[in-house]
This record gives C-alpha cells, structure tokens and sequence, in this order.
C-alpha cells in the first residue's frame, strides 16, 4: 500500500469526549477520553516488528518497510481517519483509590479493522504528554519498550489472553529516567511501542465515573457499560432493555479474569503491578511494567522493588488480587442497577470458578489423562517439592515429562537439570522429591500413561521459552547499543515457546548467578 489503510473512529464517536482540546495536566469530568496530538520524534528507527501483528491488520511486510510505516508507529504522521486520542481512567494503586490516572503516555491513533472483521486499536505508548500525565514526561525509555514488545508477543504465542505488540521504534530522543528512584537519573533512549487490543478498557475506566458522582458521569458510565458490551459481548443481551445483561456481564468479566490468572500461573508470569488501572476489561494482560518470570519456583517472588516491602503482588497472589480488583469494579458496576445482589453472586463465583480452572491446569501440566480424588494432595506436595530448593519452574515441568519408569535408579534424579544448585540438596529434600516422583510415576502407570503420548501433551502446556527477565536485558543491553539482534531473536523463540529447537538451547536454560543480583533481571521498578 502507498499509504496507510485509512483509520476508524468508532470509539471517539461513540463515547463522550472531553470538551477541551487543551494539552496540560488537569482533571477531566465524565470523559472517556481527550483529543491530544503525539509529540514529534527526532529520529524515529524500527527496531522491531511483529509479523503477525501485521498480518492480522492487513499489513503487508513491504508496508511495514514503507516510510508511512514508521512515521505512523513514531506519532510523525497521522494516517487518514485518525483522531489521536488519550482515555480518562482512574483506580486504586497498591490497595488505595489513586483518582484519576489516564492515558498518561499513550496516544490511541484509532482503530483498524483486522483480517478477522474485529476492530483492533492502535496506541503508541510513549508518544509525549497527554491532559493524563500528571507529574510526568509522557515518554517511555527502550529497556521497558523493549520488555512490553517482546513479552507481549510471547505471551499471545504462549497463548494467554493479552493485548499486541505491533512494532518497537526508537525515537532519536533521549528520556531522563532514575531507575530505582535513589538519585541516580540518566538520559536513556526513548522508544514508542504500538499496542494493539480490541480494547483497552480498563476497571478503572468504569470505576473512574462511579468515583466522580454527577449525573454526566453516571450517563457516561451507563454509554461505556453498554458500548463494552455491545461491542464485545453482544451474546450476552441487550443491556438498553434488559439490566439484567450488566451483571451477567461482569459475571463474564469474573469468569475471564479467573481465567487470566489460572493462564499467568500455568506459565510463570508475575504481573507486578496489578492495579486497577491495569486490569483489561476483555481478561486480557495488559501494561508490562516491572514484570517478570518465575526462574526458581517461589509463590512469594515480586520483580518490582517498589512493592518490595509488601509484597501485595507477589506471583502466588495474584488471583486473590484480581479478586479484590473485581470487587472494585463490581462496585463501580452497582449503579447501573441500583442493586448489588447480582453483582456480589458474580463476585462469589470467582473462588470456584478460579479453583477448578486452576486445578485442571495443574493436572495437565503433570499430563494426568484423568481425574482422582487424591490429585489435590499430590498437586500441593508437588508444589511443596518445587520449593523446598530452587528448583527452576519451566525447567522442572519439562523435567517431569521424561520421568523415568519406577523400577530405573535414575527416577529420583528426574528434576536434577532444573536445581540451582544441585550439590547442595539435603538428605532431607532428596528423600521427600523422591517419595513424591515413586508416587507421581505409580499415579501414571495405574491411569496407564503413554510416556511418548504424555510427554507430547506434557509440552502443549509446559512451555520451554519464556522471556526470562536476565534475557530480556541481554537484548536490551545489545539495543541500547544500536544492535537490535537479541531483540529479534527473541522474538523468533518466542514464536514457538513450546517446541524444543537445538539451535536455541542457549535460551532454555536456567538464569546464570550473575543475574540474580543484576537491576532489570531480578529486580525491577516502575521507573519506566
Ligand atoms: P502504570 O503503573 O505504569 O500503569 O502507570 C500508572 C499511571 O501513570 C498511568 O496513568 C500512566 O499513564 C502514568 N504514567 C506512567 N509513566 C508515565 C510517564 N512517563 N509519563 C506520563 N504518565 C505516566
Ligand atoms: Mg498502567
């Protein structure tokens, strides 16, 4: 194409604007969102793109080579039909109502429509200032857009719920960040992803107007409600003649949340910064900040310093914190009813809903064909096992798949690749892994498990590549020096997070111990 596939409109057009065009940080009342211009940038470069991404909008890869391509991804030219806009969200922070937040960094150029017939927004996110950005720039520096390019693709390969990542671009502009908030600010190199959802409505869009208690807001609570709906659950009703149809709806946000978290605790992934402004109204994941992946198996592991003290966001918390962030949304939710009986039903479901789903999950991570009646205990002794020494999460579950038959010496050694330190287990841990892979092998052989069968279903679900945090700074270290090939590479691997490829051993293995201490591998903020 010689030009841009012309732009949508259809969420400018549908929801309230703000009335003001005026690009300064202020409050916006009962607004889904603001007119605001990206900034320019200097010297925009692609670093990256995704081909599927692409593919799905209708891009070729010589659009994606066309100047066009990069002016629009960099916020230097604004393809026909776009209305760049930033949207008007609040939401509670570490367990505290914050007010308003918004767009602060992210200007959504409008909307494609996808090979699917579906409507896909584009955002840049670091593209300069909106009314949305408080105290701060509007940018984003290249070692966090590298990390939201590449994890936001993996997890889509991986095939959890999550917005897209469309195209990395620096932007020849350098931002002044202060890594760990501790006086240490430096200019680093500024770069804008292009995110791509069918939406980035967020609980704190709905919670925003509950907050803001004027007849414009409810009105403008009720036209989000319906439109989120209409758009993307028509199957659920018509909420304009049956109000039944909201609280089926959050329902239905429940169920999807619920299954979100059963997703990132399958793969490993701690969000960190799980607040309600960062929760996707589709389930989806959605703003990779300070994230990481579990390498050693530790349900109280946080990447983000900045929660370091509480620890509220911890891997094995997040699905009670959805579960507190949907109890914020179905508050937010009761307004469109007058009643919070319905909702509050929705909400009591999540525990059930989450505990089942978890549970089939575990069993097919440990390729168990059928269900028994004592699979709970051998799943909680299991996840004891995992913790007992440090023991790499990914590594041990490809490890399980090849256990040995029960009479071969070699059983109790199945998990040794996966130890960090395997000289130093003690009888202890030794004694109580190896009671736990006699009963796991005998609990096989009575469902009279295939080994080849079960170790192919086994890595369906069991992924081999995930974007560990030390090698995402590898890639970032090379691209802050003009070199964009670990970030490609990544890419590829992550294309196929399940099958074993030879030739990408050097990305399967456990995190090296000069990662363990090394700022962007095991301890991240949400200076970004
Ligand atoms: P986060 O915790 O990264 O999701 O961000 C919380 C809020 O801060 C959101 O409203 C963001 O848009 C805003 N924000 C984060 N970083 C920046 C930035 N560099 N400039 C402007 N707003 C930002
Ligand atoms: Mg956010």
């Amino acid at each position: 194409m010689p030009t841009p596939p012309p732009f949508h409109d259809r969420f400018t057009r549908t929801l309230p604007a703000d009335p003001s065009r005026e690009n300064r940080p202020r409050t916006v009342k009962a607004a889904c969102y603001s007119h605001v211009m990206p900034a320019r940038a200097k010297a925009p470069k692609l670093v990256a793109h995704s081909r599927e991404v692409a593919e799905l909008l209708g891009l070729s890869e010589s659009d994606v080579a066309s100047p066009w391509f990069l002016d629009m991804v960099s916020g230097n030219a604004l393809p026909e039909g776009a209305q760049p806009y930033a949207m008007c969200y609040g939401g509670h922070q570490f367990g505290h109502w914050a007010g308003q937040l918004g767009d602060g960094r992210a200007i959504n150029l409008g909307e494609l429509v996808g090979s699917d017939g579906d409507h896909w927004t584009l955002q840049l996110k670091g593209a300069g200032p909106t009314p949305y950005s408080r105290t701060a720039d509007g940018y984003a520096v290249l070692r966090s857009s590298v990390r939201e390019f590449l994890c936001s693709e993996a997890m889509h390969h991986l095939g959890v719920p999550t917005t897209r990542a469309l195209s990395l671009v620096t932007t020849g502009d350098s931002v002044v960040r202060d890594m760990f908030y501790n006086g240490n600010a430096r200019p680093e190199p500024g770069a804008i992803v292009c995110r791509v959802a069918r939406s980035f409505v967020r609980f704190g869009s709905f919670q925003i107007f509950a907050s803001q208690q004027s007849d414009e807001a409810s009105a403008a609570l009720r036209t989000l409600a319906e439109t989120t709906i209409r758009w993307h659950h028509p199957e659920l009703g018509d909420p304009t003649t049956d109000a039944s149809t909201y609280p089926r709806w959050f329902a239905h946000v429940c169920g999807l949340t619920a299954e979100l978290m059963v997703e990132w605790m399958r793969v490993g992934y701690v969000h960190g910064v799980m607040n309600t402004d960062n929760m996707s109204i589709l389930g989806e994941t959605i703003d990779y900040g300070p994230y990481g992946w579990i390498d050693n198996y530790d349900p109280d592991w946080t990447p983000n310093t900045t929660d370091s003290a509480e620890r509220r966001y911890r891997f094995g918390h997040q699905p009670q914190i959805a579960q507190w962030n949907l109890a914020q949304l179905g508050g937010a939710l009761i307004p469109l009813t007058g009643d919070l009986e319905p909702f509050q039903a929705a909400l009591n479901e999540y525990q059930g809903v989450f505990a089942e789903r978890w549970h089939a999950m575990m069993l097919s991570k440990l390729g168990l064909a059928t269900a028994r009646d004592d699979d709970d205990e051998l799943v909680t002794e299991w996840l004891a096992v995992l913790a007992l020494t440090e023991t790499d999460m990914t590594l041990a579950y490809r490890s399980l798949a090849s256990i040995p038959s029960a009479d071969d010496d070699a059983l109790a050694d199945t998990l040794h690749a996966a130890y960090y330190a395997p000289d130093g287990l003690t009888t202890a841990t030794r004694e109580r892994t190896t009671a736990w892979l006699r009963r796991y092998r005998a609990r096989l052989d009575a469902e009279g498990s295939d080994d080849i069968e079960r170790a192919a279903r086994m890595a369906t679900v069991n992924p081999l590549y995930v974007p560990r945090n030390y090698l995402a700074q590898l890639a970032i270290d090379k691209a802050e020096q003009g070199d964009n090939s670990g970030v490609i590479e990544l890419l590829d691997a992550y294309r196929r997070p399940y099958d074993e490829r030879p030739e990408l051993s050097h990305l399967a293995g456990k995190r090296p111990d000069w990662a363990r201490t090394r700022p962007g591998c095991s301890m991240l903020s949400c200076s970004s």
